[in-house]
């Protein structure tokens, strides 16, 4: 595929500080990639251009019935200035299955990973050098169609903004203490929940604004049925180490397949760790923190990689998992992940892709 240049002027973009005051999603790049589709023409006018706004006709789809998906990816600056991608075919993959789901356009890897290639390569000098920062790295799809009507859209932009964001816990792990919500639920079977759609995040605002009032950093989502079973907590996966036992809840539609969850699940098997993808109930939780068979708890994403839970508050009582601390298997899977992504460490099964 051939992608237009058009440079941005030198200093176009307000740089970040220093690599300590990076933080998330603030800062973007000299430039970005965009792309128009037309139904009949297919994908089109794919180019590489100064950052900035794009301007949407008042009537455009996405701002009225939401037909929009996007991903969340990184790329790692390692030694001699390696750039590496972690499972990028994973998240083009998600990406066309959210835009199945969302009857929008599909995408072929190929022209997405030369987008990624080619914007990255223009902006490398972005990229953090302190470990445990990143270029993150946003695709993003909407229906630019000017029409009021609940049908697909026959014109869509897709395009692709990337940002220097901070190391997650710059002084080491802070575990969260999270709020089981029985009042909202994120996602249904049979909804969006698995595809990664802002309606999704929007629907998860009032719950999250309500724990933070309370104290608590994340919410956690139980099944919107029986308001029993673990679903996700925040916008990550969650895992349970119960019993010798690490436990992550099946994805039957409602839950978002991540990338950094399927790692967690082939990292813990290789090492011989018994994985189970199955429903676990709130009752079985707090059993397991009762009895001290519960010994750790945490959310997996890329942008923190593992995010320990070190409490819940469940219908309104406490509960401390394992002393509230960081347990041993977190903090190895953290390592290892972020050995592979950075190339610090052996990629056994292939994930770490150098694109420069
Ligand atoms: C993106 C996301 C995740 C994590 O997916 P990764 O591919 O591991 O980053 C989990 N849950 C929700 C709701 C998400 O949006």
């Amino acid at each position: 595929m051939e992608i237009r240049i058009q440079e941005a002027e030198p200093g176009h973009m307000p740089r970040p500080e220093s690599d300590d005051t990076l933080g998330f999603g603030k800062y973007f790049t000299d430039h970005m990639f965009l792309m128009d589709y037309e139904k009949g023409t297919g994908w089109h006018n794919a180019r590489i251009v100064p950052y900035g706004p794009i301007s949407l006709d008042p009537a455009a789809v996405v701002l009225h019935y939401g037909q929009e998906v996007f991903e969340g990816a990184k790329a790692y600056r390692g030694q001699g200035d390696a750039i590496f991608l972690f499972r990028p075919e994973k998240n083009i993959e998600r990406l066309n299955r959210s835009a199945a789901r969302l009857c929008m356009p599909q995408l072929e890897a190929e022209t997405i990973k030369q987008a990624y290639r080619e914007l990255i390569r223009m902006d490398r000098d972005w990229i953090p050098r302190k470990m445990g920062t990143s270029l993150y790295i946003r695709p993003t799809m909407i229906a630019t169609e000017a029409f009021l009507g609940v049908k697909p859209a026959i014109r869509y932009l897709f395009y692709i903004i990337i940002g220097p964001v901070g190391a997650y816990y710059p002084e080491g792990f802070k575990p969260t203490n999270i709020y089981v919500t029985t009042e909202y639920v994120r996602a249904v079977r049979g909804g969006v929940g698995e595809a990664k759609t802002s309606g999704n995040y929007a629907a998860s605002l009032l719950a999250a604004e309500k724990a933070i009032a309370k104290g608590f950093t994340q919410v956690l989502w139980l099944d919107a049925v029986e308001r029993r079973y673990v679903e996700e907590v925040g916008t990550s996966n969650i895992f349970f180490l119960l019993d010798g036992e690490l436990i992550t809840p099946p994805l039957t539609g409602s839950i978002l397949p991540g990338v950094t969850r399927d790692s967690v699940i082939h990292l813990a098997r290789s090492w011989g760790i018994r994985v189970s993808e199955r429903q676990i109930g709130m009752d079985e939780v707090i059993r397991g923190i009762e009895s001290g068979i519960l010994k750790e708890v945490f959310g997996t994403g890329t942008a923190a990689v593992i995010s320990p839970v070190g409490s819940f508050c469940y219908q309104e009582k406490n509960y401390t998992v394992a002393g509230g601390g960081t347990g041993e298997l977190a903090q190895k899977l953290y390592d290892t992940l972020i050995g592979i992504q950075y190339g610090n460490l052996e990629d056994p099964f292939g994930w770490r892709v150098q694109i420069g």
